[in-house]
């Protein structure tokens, strides 16, 4: 059983992240409301420290840890950017943090993890299953697991990128989030449930992995294999059970936008706005300027959730 999440969480997390997280920029361009024929307002993660939303819930879970909890650090499993965000967030607070990464995670996710001071364990996604490696470690030395999304403190903490978002930008009629578990979609529904509660919460989910959008419409979370796709960070087979909670309750639909889809838009952000945007940053982005989600004469926010590639992948994937 969950205990029901509520907005007032999210302005707890707000607070507690305050002077630590960066309020990111909310940009929008010209040419690109042209093409999607709305008005998009662009919340910019990617300018967040670590270059994703994921420091806000990695900082919000370990601001609430008890001395005791500190004593013996935290531990994480993630492909990467929550990774980083652990690692970050654990030496800001002065605490040891482990991270179970997967072998084939992109380079610069590890060595960012490994430079932000993190100790850095390696599974096999394909045949070792993470989540028990993580129970075993952390019951092994005492260390406290916070998982990269399915998490009260992780979802709330990342609810307070959307709460900035509609700070800034007023109410909105459509707000499209990147789904991989489901920490920022979660998140970001409670924000809009407290902020814009006629906002229509849209999750974008990679076409390959359509796993959320099966589990919105059956009603309950479905698992997938692995899903092959190059936005790494929605390399997801389920989403949690905290945030499905969330997301049942208040979503309105969860779209898929294809690989090709997600290089276009990629291109467009470093041609037009000048940014570099991983390819799961693009989802949200890539259903609103491919009509994969009707936006036309609406009022649109859009999360970009983060920045991190290597720039060899970028140029082959931008350059084609
Ligand atoms: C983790 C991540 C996502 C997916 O977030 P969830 O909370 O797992 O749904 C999307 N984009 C980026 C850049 C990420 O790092």
């Amino acid at each position: 059983m969950t205990t029901p999440l509520h907005y007032s969480d999210v302005e707890q997390a707000a607070a507690r992240i305050e002077g630590a997280a960066h309020r990111t920029p909310v940009l929008t361009s010209s040419t690109f409301d042209a093409r999607a024929g709305a008005r998009v307002f662009f919340k910019c993660e990617n300018y967040q420290r670590m270059g994703a939303f994921k420091f806000r819930g990695a900082y919000n879970a370990i601001a609430r840890f008890t001395d005791a909890q500190r004593a013996a650090g935290v531990l994480t499993f993630s492909s990467g950017n929550h990774a980083q965000a652990i690692a970050l967030s654990a030496r800001l607070a002065g605490i040891r943090a482990t991270i179970i990464m997967p072998k084939d995670a992109p380079a610069l996710k590890v060595q960012a993890t490994k430079e932000y001071g993190g100790e850095v364990i390696f599974y096999d996604r394909y045949t070792e299953n993470r989540e028990e490696i993580g129970r075993r470690l952390a019951e092994e030395r005492g260390m406290t697991l916070i998982p990269p999304y399915d998490h009260p403190d992780v979802i709330c903490g990342q609810g307070t990128a959307a709460k900035e978002l509609f700070e800034e930008a007023g109410e909105l009629d459509v707000l499209l989030v990147p789904l991989g578990g489901g920490g920022l979609l979660a998140g970001s529904t409670l924000a809009a449930m407290g902020l814009s509660p006629a906002c229509k919460v849209i999750g974008v989910e990679p076409e390959a992995g359509n796993d959320g959008q099966q589990s919105l419409r059956r009603g309950e979370i479905v698992h997938i294999g692995v899903p092959d796709t190059i936005a790494d960070g929605a390399m997801v087979t389920h989403v949690g059970e905290h945030n499905f909670e969330v997301i049942r309750r208040r979503v309105d639909d969860i779209v898929t936008v294809s690989d090709a889809q997600l290089v276009e838009t990629m291109k467009f952000f470093a041609e037009r706005m000048k940014m570099v945007v991983e390819p799961t940053g693009c989802l949200g982005a890539a259903a609103a300027l491919h009509g994969v989600y009707p936006v036309a004469g609406k009022r649109v926010g859009v999360l970009i959730s983060g920045g991190n590639v290597d720039l060899s992948r970028f140029a082959q994937l931008v350059g084609a």
